[in-house]
């Protein structure tokens, strides 16, 4: 797309101003157009636009210092709804949000350990066409994170090594079914994307860990996010212990929800933090070094200011994230080893708020687009 063409420039404007008004503030015309310095003509054009969209809404009168009282605009967040879907290693989520990212509803069920194409499909298929029938509202779109690596637009699973899928059409078979438009998102960026979206301060250049039953690693620099190829839970940290990928000693076999499993009799990372003997607590600490000792090269490597770590393990009892974070400060290098180290906010939940939070950019803000448009101006 050129933006030079002016249909282009106003599509941006428009989406230049949704965004301004997804905010907290109410503006008036005035505001928006000093604020996003367009002129009041093209301002209240995109208004009238956004008006008859059902998408934003004129409150109230605004008082102002001077007297006059123009309307104040906001967004109008039940106008529209996105439903994310988050397929994940132990529980498939399904939530229907407004655009402000509140949750109408909610389901999840379990994954099964090595799902068929067909039958996680169907289910998923069922629950979304069982929550676009509980509201009269209209559903702008669905994203469905997902593990592995995905086609360029965005509605092919190429490969999920895990599950052992090859090119599956996933986004085509629910947009199919459902007759909403569909794509997909890798699971980590998703979650990269619910830390930008709903977080109070979002920094710019951080490492995300999603530290559960494999491990998942992105690294976000100026609003770029490199996710699907890092193999950061494949870095050789131990001498030992076969990993799924063949090689010996992967990060991996020492701290994945996976490999802790094994040697606990199959019993479920969440299980063993409970009520650990010894032996599995020994066990858990060990993972947390070497998940600190990865994460040193990784920050080394990068020169990220903050590491968020997100995923089941990360959300255990804090003694364990304390205990990381001890390893770290000791070992990193003196330069490096005061960054930052946070859990994400969402907890369990940020898998599927990062579905929604791309749903929201995909199909209604686009702000990817508009920080593409940004970067491409300077
Ligand atoms: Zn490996």
């Amino acid at each position: 797309m050129k933006f030079s063409q002016p249909t282009a420039a106003r599509e941006v404007n428009r989406l230049r101003v949704l965004n301004l008004l997804a905010g907290t503030s109410d503006y008036s015309r005035a505001d928006i157009a000093r604020i996003l310095d367009l002129n009041k003509p093209s301002t209240s054009e995109i208004i009238e636009q956004l008006l008859n969209e059902g998408i934003v809404e004129e409150t109230g009168k605004k008082t102002t210092a001077t007297g006059r009282r123009p309307t104040s605009i906001h967004l109008k967040s039940d106008s529209l709804l996105v439903l994310g879907v988050d397929m994940g290693s132990r529980n498939t989520s399904i939530g229907l949000s407004d655009l402000k990212g509140n949750l109408l509803r909610f389901e999840r069920f379990p994954t099964n350990l090595r799902p068929k194409v067909e039958e996680l499909c169907r289910d998923v298929i069922k629950s979304c066409m069982k929550m676009a029938k509980l509201t009269s509202l209209p559903i702008a779109g669905i994203t469905v994170a997902v593990n592995g690596v995905l086609s360029e637009d965005k509605q092919v699973l190429v490969s999920n090594d895990i599950w052992d899928w090859r090119d599956v059409p996933l986004a085509q078979a629910i947009e199919t079914n459902t007759k909403i438009p569909t794509s997909l998102v890798n699971n980590v960026e998703a979650m990269v994307n619910a830390h930008t979206w709903f977080s109070e301060e979002p920094s710019e250049n951080f490492l995300f860990i999603n530290w559960a039953e494999h491990i998942g690693c992105a690294w976000v620099s100026k609003n770029l996010i490199t996710s699907e190829h890092t193999q950061f839970g494949h870095l050789p940290i131990a001498g030992t212990g076969l990993c799924r990928c063949g090689n010996i000693g992967c990060l991996e076999t020492v701290a994945a929800g996976w490999a802790i499993s094994e040697r606990h009799m199959s019993k479920s990372v969440k299980q063993i933090s409970q009520a650990p003997s010894d032996l599995e607590r020994e066990d858990l600490i060990n993972a947390c070094q070497s998940m600190a000792m990865a994460l040193i090269a990784a920050s080394a490597i990068t020169g990220c200011d903050k590491i968020v770590l997100g995923g089941g393990i990360a959300n255990l009892e804090d003694e364990y994230l304390q205990h990381l974070i001890a390893f770290y400060r000791q070992h990193a290098h003196s330069r490096r080893s005061q960054i930052p180290i946070v859990r994400s906010p969402l907890k369990e939940k940020a898998g599927l708020m990062g579905s929604i939070a791309t749903a929201l950019d995909t199909w209604v803000f686009k702000r990817s687009l508009l920080n593409l448009v940004k970067s491409q101006e300077h």
